[in-house]
């Protein structure tokens, strides 16, 4: 089974070991969310745990389950196709990890959009478009009026192939949806008097491009900083000893 730890995010193939399953199922009577015509009268909780590969880590996962359930022959079983919650009880919902190239006022909102995206999507939509809002002006160093003035710039620049290096044209469609989606949030915009509604699913979409946005600007950047600053660390230990006294390095200033 292939997993993706939460905690460090790291992928991972999980072994039996790592892995536990848990089961019980308790006589509740007959219950609304249980699934017609079925005559069973028990709720079936269950759950998976799994503990993480990474040696720097090694935490907990769980996930749980709650069904329609029936004992057979002594067994808690479930009953196919009836499971009416699905959730990650811990860690609770945080989004992913990011290294510390993600800049802090942007990864605290898109982890607070995570913490609320069952409770509030439309509230989790507003602060998914704030961290956009809070990237476009700090990675591309564009500050307009407004969002839609901003993403406007930049699809000019896309226009003149002169977008910052790591901002992909594709998103830039993209980013104006989750302009809209989250304006519905911001302003509960109505049309024709009913209240746009924003559901965990839409909120989650605007999060996953956050997150692409996060790997392919910062992330991508600061790894490539990273890799540049290793091949210097070598280069200088192989100056020779004559002109090590100058340890500034003229390519210092080579990423920008
Ligand atoms: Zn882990």
């Amino acid at each position: 089974m292939s997993f993706y730890c939460p905690h460090c995010g790291i992928a991972q193939i999980i072994t039996d070991k790592a892995f536990s399953r848990f089961a019980n199922t308790v006589h509740v009577g007959k219950f609304a969310e249980m699934v017609p015509p079925d005559k069973a009268e028990h709720l079936h909780v269950s759950g998976t745990v799994v503990s993480c590969a990474n040696p720097a880590c090694m935490r907990l996962t769980v996930d749980v389950a709650l069904s329609s359930g029936r004992y057979v022959g002594g067994y808690a079983k479930f009953i196919e196709d009836s499971t009416f919650v699905s959730k990650r009880l811990y860690p609770g919902a945080v989004g992913k990890p990011f290294p510390d190239h993600v800049p802090a006022p942007m990864f605290e909102d898109y982890q607070e959009a995570w913490s609320i995206i069952e409770l509030s999507p439309k509230s989790s939509a507003t602060l998914a478009r704030r961290c956009l809002q809070g990237m476009i002006r700090d990675f591309c160093g564009i500050k307009k009026r407004t969002l839609y003035d901003e993403i406007e710039a930049l699809r000019l620049l896309a226009n003149e192939d002169r977008l910052p290096r790591g901002v992909d044209a594709d998103t830039i469609e993209a980013m104006l949806a989750l302009k809209d989606v989250g304006n519905i949030g911001a302003h509960m915009s109505e049309i024709d008097g009913v209240v746009l509604e924003v559901d965990p699913g839409e909120a989650q979409k605007l999060l996953s491009l956050i997150e692409m946005l996060f790997a392919d600007w910062y992330v991508a950047r600061g790894k490539r900083a990273e890799r540049i600053a290793a091949v210097l660390k070598v280069a200088g230990a192989k100056k020779p000893k004559s002109i090590s006294g100058d340890s500034t390095h003229r390519e210092d200033k080579a990423e920008g």
